[in-house]
């Protein structure tokens, strides 16, 4: 089943397939999500790469052009494209004869906490396609944070990775230097711990709903930007 699932993501040109067993997760998982999203044993969790043609630009987000080709193709046209991609993985799937539920990309269904139904970059973690860095964003081995993830939740018998890979943000602080309002804490990530042990996340609501006043397109992206991981040289 792994097998033919990967066959039919990497033809709609996606970067990152993981599968997580999530029966140990269900607490974190029903936070959220509630009822909707009890009693699936796995999440299949798919990426796809944010261009660094865009993603490059970032610190000239003030340009119109900048901060329209990261808001477009940098984020809802990616998210359109996962969410699209979740719908016909969510059909092969029941077709075979298994419960599934496709997670919306990046929509949030608690707006004071700014949280989705389930965190796509937790159930990436325990695919196995990174870990949480102190931006509290999901770190690929080659793209770094430049990636939009999407969850599909199922009982299809999957082969699930092993450990979530360790945090290797060690000493650096280039994501919380970077922040413009600080809000990023600087605290490693801990599997289950509340995001707002390691974000101010009104400073960051903030200061978008104050460039949502001031410019066409609101974009930020500079905890993305600035982490090493996935910057090429
Ligand atoms: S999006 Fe910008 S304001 Fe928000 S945490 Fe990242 S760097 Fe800070
Ligand atoms: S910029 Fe540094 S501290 Fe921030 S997430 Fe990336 S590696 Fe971790």
């Amino acid at each position: 089943m792994n097998k033919k699932i990967t066959r039919l993501l990497k033809s709609y040109f996606v970067d990152y397939i993981g599968f997580a067993d999530l029966r140990s997760h269900q607490d974190e998982l029903t936070e959220y999500g509630g009822d909707i999203v009890k009693g699936y044993d796995s999440g299949i969790s798919i990426g796809i790469a944010i261009p660094d043609s865009i993603a490059d630009h970032l610190p000239r987000r003030s340009d119109v052009n900048v901060s329209c080709e990261y808001r477009i193709h940098g984020y809802e046209v990616l998210n359109q494209r996962l969410n699209l991609i979740a719908s016909f993985l969510s059909s092969y799937l029941n077709q075979k004869g298994f419960r599934s539920l496709p997670i919306a990309a990046a929509d949030r269904t608690d707006e004071e906490n700014a949280m989705p139904t389930v965190s796509h970059k937790t159930i990436a973690h325990i695919a196995g396609l990174g870990w949480i860095g102190k931006n509290c964003l999901l770190i690929t081995k080659e793209h770094g944070p430049r990636v939009r993830f999407i969850s599909i939740l199922t009982n299809a018998p999957l082969k699930t990775a092993d450990n979530p890979p360790a945090q290797q943000c060690h000493d650096c602080e280039e994501c919380i230097k970077a922040c413009p309002v600080k809000a990023i804490k600087g605290k490693n990530f801990v599997l289950g711990e509340n995001r707002e042990a390691r974000l101010d996340f009104l400073k960051c609501q903030n200061y978008f709903k104050q460039m949502e006043k001031d410019r066409e397109y609101a974009v930020c992206g500079m905890c993305l930007y600035s982490c090493p991981h996935g910057k090429k040289p």
